[in-house]
């Protein structure tokens, strides 16, 4: 066992199998220094930048915190492009693929409202999204946001850069207050401690230069 194994976590023996037939034998630097922080439910502001495996941070901490048993939207993504938020839907469907009946759901700009509409009649346990939709569907009442236990902004500075600041107020401001928030961003802009502040309770600061 080396010192970055996944088995040094608390995680349940599916998800460890499930990492090990992925090829996740270590874990990335960013992994190793927030996962512990993200299992214990903290709250994390963290930078990193591409590539560095960041997406795995947060979908091994929001899937431990799922109960699937429960079918109500438990954990939120939202990411700046529809490119990025299908990337993440992807690698989070592959981490949670060993766990039976967990329903994923990809919202984004520039897609038919229709066959979103009718997903969203389904529901889901995971939403990933960009800003933009997730909050016209908020808005419309389609996106039931009370049961939320995680919220991820993920390349929080691409969103910022992209105008999605007042988006993401409103769209925080539908979730819980006792959720736990994790924030990505690949640079640390003052815009960013600023949604840090407003949106986070107490963040663990982690900072990782690259991968390996
Ligand atoms: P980021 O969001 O930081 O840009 P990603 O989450 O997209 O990075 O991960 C980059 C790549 O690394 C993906 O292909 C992912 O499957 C892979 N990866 C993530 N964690 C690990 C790991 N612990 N071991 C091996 N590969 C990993
Ligand atoms: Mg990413």
């Amino acid at each position: 066992m080396t010192e970055h194994s996944f088995s040094k976590l608390p995680l349940s023996r599916e998800m460890l199998d499930n990492l090990e037939s992925l090829g996740y034998k270590t874990m990335t630097p960013i992994q190793a220094e927030s996962l512990p922080f993200i299992l214990d439910g903290k709250d994390l502001l963290a930078r990193a930048k591409t590539g560095s495996g960041k997406t795995a941070a947060f979908g091994i901490g929001l899937l431990s915190r799922l109960n699937v048993s429960r079918f109500r939207i438990q954990a939120l993504v939202l990411c700046p492009t529809r490119e990025l938020a299908d990337q993440v839907g992807k690698e989070l469907r592959r981490l949670a693929r060993a766990t039976h009946n967990i329903k994923i759901l990809t919202l984004c700009g520039g897609m038919s409202f229709g066959p979103q509409i009718a997903s969203l009649e389904h529901g889901a346990h995971i939403i990933v999204g960009t800003p933009g939709r997730i909050l016209e569907h908020m808005r419309k009442g389609r996106l039931p946001l009370v049961d939320i236990s995680t919220l991820v902004l993920d390349e929080a500075d691409r969103m910022l850069d992209m105008g999605f600041r007042d988006a993401i107020e409103e769209i925080a401001a539908a979730t819980p207050k006792n959720r736990q928030t994790l924030l990505f961003s690949a640079t640390y802009p003052q815009g960013i401690q600023a949604i840090s502040k407003s949106f986070q309770n107490n963040p663990v600061e982690v900072s990782v230069e690259s991968h390996h």
